[in-house]
């Protein structure tokens, strides 16, 4: 059996151990220490936002995002609807309620159109807008921060799959009041678990902080007036963090490989890629493609997905979106016209997108696509 072809696994550099050296050498590997603060500072300078706070997850980041948006019992967030779980569960945690926002199908992210609808709808009891940059296409991010500003909501971008990635030159992670990154292990850089709340308001970073460390009232003794979390970065982790960003740009040149060479591959067969807006320079976590009406009677993303597995090669179906999920079954949803993203889910499928991947191995993919359509 050939070795495993990953959808999209950790790739360490050695620089990485180099800052964890260092927390080990002072002796700082907690509470927080240089490399978080340098991390944060790092993230921010990269991205271009005034402040960040380096946290255990980038659920927490979106935690934490919905909590200072004022999100509780009874408001309403509309939220991307073909994403991963974790853009939409903080809103529960909160005792909010989502209402998922169909997909438009030029970024396969949130549809403006749909999303005023909603606003029709639901009107003064709209507390946020969460909205994700799907697979690291950033969404139509203007139209939208631009229909949130109209009505006086709090925008959160959920740039989890996206760092890197810009719109019209600018990074994604800024376009929201508040925003979070992650550093899981599949996401283009890792710090093996984390995440991260960026806002250019200064103050409310210091209040994730607050919040993130058991919000603890400033009194020699523990003295707490609200509750509390416990959300913030190692300086362990902070230190691959750091190793990490030294090699950003770099993988999302490898990613943006990756995917062109799979455009160019499938030219003649019934698929396309997943698409982007022209003002975009995506970091193209991950490739995905999407199978054709005319030959869904043949072949099912399904069935690609089995033929690679017996290859010993990873992929993986499309985000099932939340409006489908048995645990969502009694939130509502609204879409715009057709529901492009059931759509998507139902003819779509994530390829290996693995940047230690050689260009051997995405060549051994391509074949066994291609011969799933007689090709
Ligand atoms: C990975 C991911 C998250 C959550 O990040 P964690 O660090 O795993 O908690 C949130 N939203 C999206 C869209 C993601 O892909």
């Amino acid at each position: 059996m050939s070795e495993k072809i990953w959808l999209s696994a950790p790739t360490m550099h050695g620089e990485e151990l180099k800052f964890i050296k260092e927390a080990f050498d002072t002796n700082w590997v907690a509470p927080l220490g240089k490399n978080v603060t340098e991390f944060e500072n790092e993230t921010a300078k990269y991205v271009g936002c005034k402040a960040t706070a380096a946290m255990t997850a980038g659920t927490h980041a979106l935690h934490m995002a919905f909590k200072l948006a004022g999100v509780g019992p009874g408001d309403i967030v509309l939220c991307s609807d073909l994403t991963f779980a974790a853009t939409v569960n903080p809103v529960s945690y909160l005792g909010g309620e989502q209402v998922f926002i169909d997909s438009e199908r030029e970024s396969w992210n949130m549809d403006p159109k749909a999303l005023k609808k909603a606003f029709e709808k639901y009107d003064k009891r709209v507390k946020a807008v969460v909205v994700a940059n799907l697979y690291g296409i950033p969404a139509k991010l203007d139209e939208i921060a631009e229909i949130c500003k109209d009505r006086g909501v709090t925008l959160i971008e959920d740039a989890a799959e996206s760092l890197s990635s810009t719109y019209k030159g600018r990074q994604t992670g800024t376009f929201g009041k508040y925003n979070a990154l992650s550093f899981n292990g599949n996401k283009i850089i890792t710090t093996s678990g984390g995440g991260m709340f960026l806002s250019d308001d200064e103050e409310a970073v210091e209040k994730v902080r607050f919040y993130s460390t058991q919000a603890r009232d400033p009194a020699p003794w523990y003295q707490h007036s609200e509750i509390g979390y416990n959300y913030r970065m190692s300086n362990i982790v902070a230190g691959i963090g750091r190793g990490q960003l030294l090699h950003l740009e770099e993988h999302k040149e490898l990613k943006k490989n990756i995917y062109k060479r799979y455009k160019e591959a499938f030219k003649d067969i019934e698929v396309e890629m997943n698409p982007y807006l022209e003002c975009s320079d995506p970091n193209f976590w991950l490739s995905c493609i999407t199978i054709n009406e005319a030959s869904q009677n043949k072949v099912t993303p399904e069935i690609l997905r089995l033929a690679l597995d017996r290859e010993n090669i990873e992929s993986r179906p499309i985000w099932k979106p939340m409006h489908l999920q048995p645990v969502f079954a009694k939130k509502d949803y609204i879409s715009a016209g057709e529901d492009v993203g059931e759509d998507i889910f139902r003819r779509g499928l994530c390829l290996p997108s693995d940047i230690k991947m050689t260009a051997k191995e995405q060549d051994r993919v391509i074949g066994i696509i291609k011969r799933c359509f007689d090709v």
